[in-house]
């Protein structure tokens, strides 16, 4: 990402406070009473062996689930209870596990559906092509242009998103987000089913993200050796539970954490490398 074009670092990027938050599935308690702290422009990751929480914990910040107890605020905003057009509007934007585009559609199209939530225009102007909605289509499709160089996409806006590869497919998925001009960004599972060399361009997309827009950024991984390398902070959950939180030589040292992982009958210890082979079984609403 050599040839970043300009970019604005974010002045309203404000800390993200989850409080006691606990999610109940019937009898299943999803999340028993989390917290930690999110502080602006950082890589935070949430980790933990499967069925931790992880992507319960994702859904609630996007406001797809609704916490029974607890807290969730961005600065001074509460987003719990929001529903998630809602807490997009506030600057929080997602990138799902799963691929969520549309395959027939270019890499253009897909990123200005994801402007969509800036157009003042509307519908009607557009379609009538009157002059103002003109002019903004302009603008929106040169920022569409800047974000896609951002995530070394720029020669590829004209192509379908089916026929990209997997890697490529899923930067379209974080440049979609990030067209909606977010404050904070939720990735769940970036890396799920990549091989070595496309985690590690996520992995400096993500860093680049970081430091070049000053953005938050919620990392939801199970992938333990990106998230070491990247994460300025790391919380950890098991069972539903927040079992560690602190940088990652803290929680990846931690006991309590090398037994859950290892008690889970899991292959990514934290001591462990990047590249295995996680397939995307799980589903994210
Ligand atoms: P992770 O993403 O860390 O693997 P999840 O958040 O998906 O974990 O799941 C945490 C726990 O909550 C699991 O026991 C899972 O079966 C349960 N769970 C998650 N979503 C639902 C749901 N929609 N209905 C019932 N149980 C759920
Ligand atoms: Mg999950």
């Amino acid at each position: 990402m050599t040839t970043a074009p300009e970019v604005t670092l974010r002045e309203d990027v404000e800390v993200l406070t989850v409080a006691n938050v606990t999610v109940e599935f019937g009898a299943i308690k999803a999340l028993s009473d989390v917290s930690f702290t999110v502080r602006p422009g950082t890589v935070h990751a949430v980790i933990g062996p499967n069925g931790a929480g992880k992507s319960t914990m994702f859904n609630v910040l996007s406001g797809v689930y609704r916490a029974s107890a607890g807290t969730v605020s961005l600065g001074s905003t509460e987003l719990n209870g929001l529903r998630p057009h809602k807490i997009a509007q506030l600057g929080v934007a997602r990138a799902f596990q799963n691929i969520a585009l549309s395959g027939t559609q270019t890499v253009a199209e897909n990123l200005m559906l994801g402007r969509h939530r800036l157009t003042h225009a509307g519908f009607l102007a557009s379609g009538l092509r009157l002059p103002a909605a003109t002019r903004e289509q302009r603008v929106h499709r040169e920022r569409v242009r800047e974000i896609a160089e951002f995530l070394e996409l720029g020669a590829k806006l004209d192509l379908p998103v089916g026929v990209l590869s997997y890697g490529d497919q899923k930067r379209v998925e974080v440049a979609r987000a990030l067209c909606t001009e977010p404050r904070l960004l939720l990735l769940d599972e970036p890396v799920a089913g990549m091989n070595a060399e496309e985690t590690e361009r996520m992995a400096q997309a993500v860093l680049e993200i970081r430091d070049e827009l000053g953005i938050s950024i919620v990392l939801v991984e199970h992938d333990m050796g990106m998230v070491m390398s990247i994460a300025d902070r790391v919380t950890v959950l098991d069972f539903g539970r927040l079992i560690a939180d602190g940088t990652p030589d803290e929680t990846q040292h931690d006991p309590e954490v090398i037994r859950a992982y290892l008690g889970a009958g899991d292959d990514s210890t934290p001591a462990d490398a990047v590249d295995r082979d996680h397939p995307h079984e799980e589903s994210s609403p």
